[in-house]
């Protein structure tokens, strides 16, 4: 059973990634199971730089001591966000520092509001991306992008998910998608596609263990 390494800080991808990864026959550390380093700059202009650039930061520093447990062990980091047309691809990579690193969502989905209010009949198309990079001892051995597809909701609804969700409105659900139960979000999401597509790829490839 392949151990994947998930290297995020963050709890709600986190718990995203636990539960699609639940039934599948992988073993998963995050960080928090190990010492604290520092976090990498995410310095990349694509989502695609910057998981990779996650995944080979976390797997020079923490990769030895994950490889104890499991020699074939996998280092997993994602990179994502809301990608909204109209604002040119705003927030993107800065999803997670948009208008400041400290600003509440209320406080960012208002920008958002405030700048789409300019055109007020521009399209809203918007979608959520993730990137995600794999690296075993410092070399990437699989990339995947997905994203899920929406518009911008006439105002935040819901109060699943985290971030974003409550203005990402996803027509087949005729929901956003705070608005939908954390399985339904799932079953639709870019997170959940990208380590799907992730899980076909460990079950395909006969890895080093
Ligand atoms: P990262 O940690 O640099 O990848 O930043 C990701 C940021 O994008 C998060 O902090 C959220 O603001 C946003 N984001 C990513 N995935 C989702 C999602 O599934 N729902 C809502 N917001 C998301």
């Amino acid at each position: 059973m392949p151990l994947l390494f998930v290297a995020t800080t963050n709890r709600d991808k986190l718990r995203e990634i636990k539960t699609i990864m639940a039934d599948r026959p992988v073993s998963l550390r995050s960080l928090a199971d190990f010492p604290a380093v520092p976090e990498p700059d995410e310095p990349g202009a694509t989502f695609e730089e910057n998981a990779r650039i996650k995944a080979l930061y976390y797997d020079a520093r923490l990769g030895p001591a994950v490889r104890v447990l499991d020699a074939g062990a996998l280092t997993v980091a994602e990179d994502s966000g809301l990608v909204v047309d109209a604002l040119g691809g705003e927030p993107g990579v800065r999803s997670a520092r948009f208008v400041s690193p400290d600003a509440s969502y209320e406080e960012r989905f208002a920008e958002i509001y405030r700048r789409l209010a300019v055109e007020p009949d521009a399209p809203r198309d918007a979608r959520f991306v993730c990137a995600l990079a794999v690296v075993h001892q410092g070399q990437v051995v699989f990339e995947t992008t997905r994203t899920v597809e929406g518009t911008i909701a006439e105002a935040p609804s819901g109060t699943a998910g985290f971030g974003y969700d409550p203005i990402l409105f996803y027509p087949p659900y005729n929901a956003t998608l705070a608005d939908v139960s954390q399985e339904e979000k799932l079953r639709v999401a870019h997170r959940g596609a990208a380590l799907r597509a992730l899980a076909t790829w460990l079950e395909r490839s006969s890895r080093p263990s």
